[in-house]
C-alpha cells in the first residue's frame, strides 16, 4: 500500500494532466464563477495524522455535504420520528426533482436530495428562529472539524436565495401536503444558509472525522448512528448517481454542488476531495474519479 504523503501529491498531478473539468452549478450566480480548473483531496486518518494535496487551503462551498451534519443534528433531536416526514430509499431521480415528490404525496425519498434535506432542516428548526439553529449547525461541524473559523458565507447564501426557485417549489409542495412545519420561506431560509457553510477541503475531513469511528476522534453521535449514516451516504449521497459512486469508489459519500464530496472509510479515516467541475449527476467529476484512484491504490472499500 502506498504512503499517504506521498502518494497524494502524486494522485493530484494525475488529475490536472486530463483536460476535461466538467461543468461548474450555473443555477447559482455565486457558484458559476468559480474557476473550474482547481483540485484539492485532504485524508484525516484515524491516528490524528492529515495529509493534504492541492488546492486543499481554499475554502469552497461545502453545499449538500452539509447535509450530512444536519441529518446527524435532526436525529439527536427528534430520533425516528424524521422518518415519519422522509424516506430512507435511493430517488434515482435529480437532486432537485419535483415529479418523485408529486407522485409520492409529500413525502422525500431520502433525506439527501434537496426536498428531503428541506424537512430535515425543518425539524433541526423545531419551531426556534433560524439564527439559533443555524448557530447549533455551525457549532456541530466546527466541534467536527476541531476549527472556529468555519463559517457561513452570507454572498453565497444571498445568491442562491435569489435564484433558488426550485427550491421554493419544493417547500411550497411540501406546505401543501402538510410537511412543513415552520413557514416555507423560514425553513428555506436556514436550508440557504446552512448549504453556505464554506470550508476548505482539509477542514471539511476533518469535519467529516465524527462519522469514522474511531478511539480518539471527535465523536458527537452514538455508534448506531455513524453506522446508519454511513448506511445512508452510501445508498443516497450521489442522488442518481449514487449506485455508480458506490461501484467505482466502494466508500459512502456525500457530494454537493459546490464541487467538495466527503468519503468515510469506516474506522479508518475521512477523506474530503473538492474540484468544482461537475459530471452529469451534479458531482465533482474529478472528485469522484480521484476517491476511486485513491480506495483503489489504498485498497479501502466497505465491501
Ligand atoms: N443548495 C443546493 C440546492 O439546494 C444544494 C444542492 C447540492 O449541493 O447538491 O440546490
Amino acid at each position: 500500500m502506498p504512503d499517504l504523503a506521498t502518494f497524494l501529491p502524486r494522485l493530484d498531478a494525475g488529475m490536472r494532466e486530463d483536460p476535461s473539468w466538467g461543468e461548474v452549478a450555473s443555477y447559482i450566480p455565486e457558484l458559476a464563477r468559480i474557476d473550474p480548473e482547481q483540485f484539492a483531496i485532504a485524508v484525516a486518518s484515524a491516528d490524528g495524522a492529515l495529509y493534504q494535496a492541492g488546492d486543499a487551503d481554499v475554502p469552497f462551498s461545502v453545499q449538500s455535504v452539509t447535509k450530512v451534519f444536519t441529518l446527524a443534528i435532526a436525529l439527536g433531536r427528534s430520533g425516528d420520528q424524521l422518518w415519519t416526514r422522509v424516506g430512507r430509499e435511493p430517488s434515482g431521480r435529480a437532486f432537485n426533482s419535483i415529479v418523485q415528490l408529486e407522485q409520492e404525496e409529500g413525502r422525500p425519498r431520502n433525506p439527501f436530495i434537496n426536498a428531503g434535506a428541506i424537512v430535515t432542516t425543518d425539524e433541526v428548526l423545531a419551531g426556534r428562529p433560524p439564527s439559533v439553529a443555524l448557530a447549533e449547525i455551525v457549532q456541530f461541524v466546527r466541534a467536527a472539524a476541531e476549527d472556529d473559523e468555519i463559517h457561513i458565507n452570507d454572498a453565497v447564501a444571498a445568491s442562491e436565495t435569489a435564484y433558488g426557485h426550485r427550491n421554493f417549489a419544493l417547500a411550497h409542495f411540501l406546505a401543501a401536503y402538510d410537511n412543513l412545519r415552520n413557514p416555507p420561506e423560514m425553513t428555506l431560509g436556514t436550508y440557504f444558509h446552512h448549504c453556505a457553510l464554506e470550508m476548505t477541503t482539509a477542514q471539511l475531513a476533518l469535519a467529516g472525522r465524527f462519522l469514522v469511528d474511531a478511539p480518539g476522534l471527535p465523536r458527537l453521535v452514538s455508534r448506531s448512528r455513524i453506522r446508519r449514516l454511513n448506511a445512508l451516504m452510501l445508498t443516497c449521497g450521489h442522488y442518481d448517481g449514487s449506485g455508480d459512486f458506490a461501484y467505482r469508489v466502494g466508500l459512502p459519500g456525500k457530494s454537493g454542488v459546490g464541487g467538495g464530496i466527503l468519503a468515510i472509510v469506516p474506522g479508518r479515516a475521512s477523506i474530503a476531495v473538492w474540484s468544482p467541475g461537475l459530471n452529469q449527476y451534479g458531482n465533482s467529476l474529478k472528485g469522484t474519479e480521484a476517491l476511486a484512484r485513491l480506495a483503489r491504490a489504498m485498497d479501502w472499500s466497505i465491501f
